[in-house]
C-alpha cells in the first residue's frame, strides 16, 4: 500500500482544488477518510486471516463493491456532510475508487479483488512504479525513504498537478 497520508492526500489536494462551495469541508473530510479506510484490513491479520483470503489484505474491502457501499453510505449521510447526496456519492465514492487503484500501481504484495464478490482474483496494473509501503506505521523510518520518494513522484506530484489544473479551469469558468 502506499502509506494513509499519501491515500488520504489524493481526495485533500483534488477537493480543496474544487472549493468548499461545491466540496464542504466534512465531505472534504469524508473523503480523505473513505480513501484510507480499505486499509483497515490489516486488522484481519489479528484475527489469523491471511494476506489471499477474500476478507484478507486488499481483499473483499478494496473492491469496486466496498466502494459503492462506501458512497452509498455517505450519500445516506449527506445531510451531516452539508452537502447534496449525489455530491456526497460522487466524491466519496471516487476518494474510495483511488484506494484500490492507487494500491495496483504498487510493486509488491498480493494484488487487489477489484471484482469480489464477482471473482476473488487479485489485480494489479501492468506498471507498477510506487514502492510498497510496510504494513504497518513505520512512517518516517529510513527504510521507507524510497516508499516516499515514489510516492512523491507518482502520487503526491501529479495530484498536485490535476487539482491546480482543475483549480485553475473551475475559476476561469467563473470569470467567463
Ligand atoms: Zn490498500
Amino acid at each position: 500500500m502506499p502509506t494513509l497520508f499519501t491515500h488520504a492526500a489524493v481526495p485533500l489536494l483534488v477537493g480543496s482544488a474544487v472549493g468548499k462551495q461545491r466540496v464542504s469541508h466534512r465531505l472534504l473530510f469524508a473523503g480523505a477518510m473513505a480513501a484510507i479506510l480499505p486499509d483497515m484490513d490489516v486488522l484481519s491479520f489479528r484475527f489469523g486471516i491471511v494476506y489471499a483470503d477474500p476478507f484478507g489484505h486488499r481483499g473483499a474491502v478494496h473492491s469496486v463493491a466496498f466502494v459503492l457501499l462506501v458512497a452509498l453510505a455517505a450519500a445516506g449521510l449527506h445531510r451531516r456532510l452539508h452537502t447534496p447526496a449525489a455530491h456526497a456519492f460522487v466524491f466519496v465514492g471516487l476518494a474510495a475508487l483511488t484506494h484500490p487503484l492507487l494500491d495496483m500501481l504498487t510493486d509488491g504484495g498480493l494484488g487487489v479483488a477489484l471484482a469480489w464478490p464477482l471473482s476473488g482474483q487479485r489485480y494489479f496494473f501492468p506498471w507498477r512504479p510506487i514502492h510498497v509501503s510496510p504494513i504497518g506505521v513505520r512512517f518516517f523510518s529510513a527504510c521507507s525513504w524510497s516508499v516516499l520518494e515514489s510516492e512523491l513522484l507518482w502520487v503526491w506530484l501529479p495530484a498536485s498537478l490535476l487539482s491546480l489544473a482543475l483549480w485553475r479551469w473551475l475559476r476561469r469558468g467563473n470569470v467567463q
